[in-house]
């Protein structure tokens, strides 16, 4: 590692993952199955079950796709340096 990605790492969160987090992600709609990074993906935490979850945009067919997101996957997207947006007032 570089200085220079060891500095890019750093932005406002104050801490973050170094190493690119990869995700596999389906698409319901052309059913296709594909790697991801964090950066592809967003988090939406609301207030219930129903307001939380991701979001991506499918590399093949380019539909924004929407799928709930549990207590796991949460933690998980968390962990890896996922965006999150936090729904307040939801
Ligand atoms: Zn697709």
């Amino acid at each position: 590692m570089t200085v220079a990605t060891a500095f890019a790492g750093m932005r406002d969160v104050g801490i973050e993952a170094v190493t690119p987090v990869v995700f596999t992600a389906g698409c319901p709609e052309c059913r296709g199955r594909f790697q991801l990074g964090a950066a592809a993906f967003m988090l939406a935490i609301g207030g219930s079950e129903r307001t939380t979850f991701y979001s991506f945009t499918c590399p093949e067919c380019e539909v924004a796709v929407r799928k709930p997101a549990g207590e796991r996957i949460v933690e998980l997207l968390v962990g890896g340096g996922v965006r999150v947006l936090r729904l307040t007032g939801a």
